[in-house]
């Protein structure tokens, strides 16, 4: 679990799951990045590789960056896993300690914090889903529980979904060992806080808030579906 990443991010006001303004989303999709070299040859590998799996099933775009103002700098100089949510215009760091290369998804939740998402359980309808135990977290880590209404957060039209990478484990800021959040639903007790990877309705939130679909004017037979079968608006028709 991400401690450090969460406790850093409490000091941010701007703590919330989808992003609605659309000032905080990278321009035309690209996003320009920078390594410095606090990282290891092996972490250099695995943040390359969750740039081409977001590349893979969206139509954002990684690039190195020459003299653009926005970008992101990879760094480990700090001691947990963080990202500014979205879009910033400056400099914007995405720390990576070691231990945030324990699990994949952990990379791929920070990136998706830099493109524009916030956690899952921060969404307007939460308490439908999961219950809070506030009496089992840590003192002074309440906020990071916070749930944001429909002006600052979107779920894009999708249904709260526990198997986000963006949602946080059962056990996130516990003071006693004993969980902060519960799933209404008790089959996804051991699902949420998964880091493995992105979840089919990350992936569409994705694509809608970077508007990937209007690539392609025939999901079914654009590019885009024809990499990412699975995806809903590529099993359904294309509304005329
Ligand atoms: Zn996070």
């Amino acid at each position: 679990m991400d401690l450090t990443i969460e406790q850093a991010r409490a000091l941010d006001t701007s703590s919330r799951n989808g992003l609605i303004e659309s000032s905080k989303r990278w321009p035309n999709n690209r996003v320009f990045y920078e390594i410095n070299d606090e990282h290891t040859m092996e972490e250099l590998v695995e943040i390359e590789r969750a740039m081409q799996v977001i590349e893979s099933v969206s139509c954002v775009q990684f690039k190195e960056r020459t003299h653009e103002h926005g970008y992101i700098v990879f760094g480990a100089s700090g001691s947990g896993c963080s990202s500014k949510v979205g879009y910033h215009g400056n400099a914007q760091t995405i720390n990576l300690a070691p231990k945030c290369f324990q699990r994949f998804g952990t990379i791929i939740h920070e990136l998706l914090h830099a493109l524009g998402f916030y956690h899952m359980q921060s969404t307007h309808d939460r308490d439908d889903y999961i219950k809070i135990n506030y009496e089992n977290i840590r003192t002074g880590m309440e906020r990071n529980f916070n749930k944001y209404d429909l002006q600052r957060v979107t779920n894009f039209g999708q249904k709260y979904d526990y198997e986000s990478v963006m949602h946080y484990s059962g056990y996130g800021f516990s003071k006693n060992g004993q969980p902060t959040i519960e799933p209404y639903n008790k089959s996804y007790t051991n699902v949420i806080g998964q880091r493995i990877g992105m979840s089919s309705t990350d992936i569409l939130k994705l694509n809608i808030m970077y508007n990937c679909n209007s690539l392609d004017e025939t999901y079914e037979s654009g590019p885009f579906c024809t990499r990412n079968l699975n995806l809903p608006m590529c099993l359904l028709k294309p509304s005329t």
